[in-house]
């Protein structure tokens, strides 16, 4: 056997294997790319779940005509030039391969203007046919920006077709890819088209309402609604976003965002911080939703961990997980310790709850022991796990319990969203009502 240096097509579709998986991440790579060029705008336009056409434009600062052939070659990049610049890398992209992995797996064509032309200056396209590395130039009049399209994915690596899936699962993909980006990127406006049709348009937010606006838009508006509110900073470390409230929990992991210096990102540590935080609040095999941002120091975070950049590493692993759990459990606390005013209007139930809890003498005052009573609604929030409670209690009343008496209904409460108490002939029960669903079940 003797030894060959690999073609650079081939060598460039071994490198595709890693990072182009399938169209979403096609789109990954390219609106990234729209995004460290500083867009405000981004378009993307897909045909066929993206397998036809996946063409993505932008206004961002574009690529000048000499540099356009160079975008396309492997291991070129604007984005770093030394190994320092490895150290803190402050842009999404920075492998420089995403173009030439692309253009050896697909037909691409990547057509720009740069911000510093001439006003009546032309546009130029670089067209690459996936056949070799070959590169055609040709001039294209467009606005300043960038327009990448990408056809015919995967059509000369019969392999890869073979895994793609349906028109409406990739299509699927894709968006969820976008909504990421989005997530990522508040500044920017998205909008997604397939097959012809606006599909989803996502504007730029400017104010802090937008912005909510914006998380109730892209994740779920019913999510926005339950959402409790994270924001901390310790030392160099910034945490904000929005938590799902315990009673918004879901079985899959869907709606689980979390970006890092806005990259978004999937991190086994931050999950389990998330999880152990919400631990105690959910039943068994449920999980939040949630969409949260760390902001910290570039260099105390290597995200030069996989061609796909979505792991990172943190320098200070355990002390961002500590910081991120307790950051989630204050945010959370507020509804663990509210004991809600009863008396105040719009206060609704149907079921009669004895009113605030009165100490008598000598008896101890719930609220100086640190157990804070939660049976009531404090802004709607907790009508469900009070109907849930209630469910429960009237479900447990009708069961026989031998020598302890019933769980009298007129007398029921609600004791950190979590347990339900109620005095019973013999004392008192204390049912914890995740378990008692269980047992329901
Ligand atoms: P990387 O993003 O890692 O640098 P890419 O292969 O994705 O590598 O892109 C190569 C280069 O092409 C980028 O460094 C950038 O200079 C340029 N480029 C790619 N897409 C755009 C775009 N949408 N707008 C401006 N420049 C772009
Ligand atoms: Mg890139």
């Amino acid at each position: 056997m003797h030894i060959k240096k690999l073609s650079p097509l081939l060598a460039n579709q071994i490198a595709a294997g890693e990072v182009v998986e399938r169209p979403s991440s096609v789109v990954k790579e390219l609106l990234e790319n729209a995004v460290d060029a500083g867009a405000t705008r981004i378009q993307l336009d897909i045909e066929r779940g993206g397998t036809r056409l996946i063409r993505i434009t932008d206004d961002g600062h574009g690529i000048e005509r000499e540099e356009l052939e160079l975008a396309l070659a492997r291991h070129a990049t604007s984005k770093i030039e030394r190994t320092e610049d490895l150290k803190a890398i402050h842009t999404l992209g920075f492998r420089g391969e995403a173009l030439a992995s692309i253009s050896s797996v697909a037909r691409l064509t990547l057509s720009s203007k740069a911000s510093n032309a001439n006003d009546d200056a032309t546009g130029w396209s670089a067209i690459a046919q996936g056949q070799d590395m070959a590169v055609d130039i040709q001039p294209r009049p467009m606005p300043v920006g960038t327009i990448v399209e990408v056809r015919d994915l995967f059509f000369n690596t019969p392999a890869r077709q073979k895994f793609l899936r349906a028109e409406r699962t990739e299509y699927v993909h894709i968006e969820e890819t976008m909504k990421r980006v989005a997530l990522a990127s508040p500044q920017v406006a998205f909008t997604l088209k397939h097959n012809g049709k606006v599909t989803k348009r996502i504007p730029a937010a400017k104010s802090e309402e937008q912005q909510k606006q914006r998380i109730g838009a892209i994740v779920s508006n019913s999510f926005l609604g339950q959402s409790l509110a994270l924001d901390a900073s310790v030392e160099h470390l910034r945490l904000w976003g929005w938590l799902s409230h315990p009673d918004f929990h879901q079985n899959s992991n869907m709606s689980q965002y979390v970006f890092v210096n806005g990259r978004a990102v999937r991190d086994r540590t931050l999950n389990h911080a998330i999880r152990q935080a919400y631990q105690e609040l959910l039943p068994t095999g449920r999980v939040p939703a949630y969409v949260i941002y760390l902001e910290l120091d570039a260099e105390k975070v290597d995200v030069n961990v996989h061609p796909m950049k979505t792991e990172v590493r943190f320098k200070d692993e355990w002390r961002i997980y500590h910081v991120l759990k307790s950051a989630i459990e204050e945010a959370l606390s507020p509804i663990l310790h509210t004991i809600p005013d009863f008396e105040k209007p719009g206060f609704s139930s149907d079921f009669e709850f004895p009113t605030t809890f009165t100490p008598k003498e000598g008896q101890a005052n719930p609220d100086q022991e640190g157990l804070h009573l939660t049976h009531g609604d404090t802004g709607n929030n907790f009508q469900p796990a009070l109907d849930r409670a209630k469910s429960y209690a009237s479900q447990l009343a009708t069961r026989p319990e031998p020598d302890t008496g019933r769980v009298d209904l007129e007398k029921i409460w609600q004791v950190h969203s979590k347990y339900i108490v109620s005095p019973i002939t013999s004392g008192l029960v204390i049912i914890d009502q995740h378990v008692a669903h269980e047992r329901i079940l």
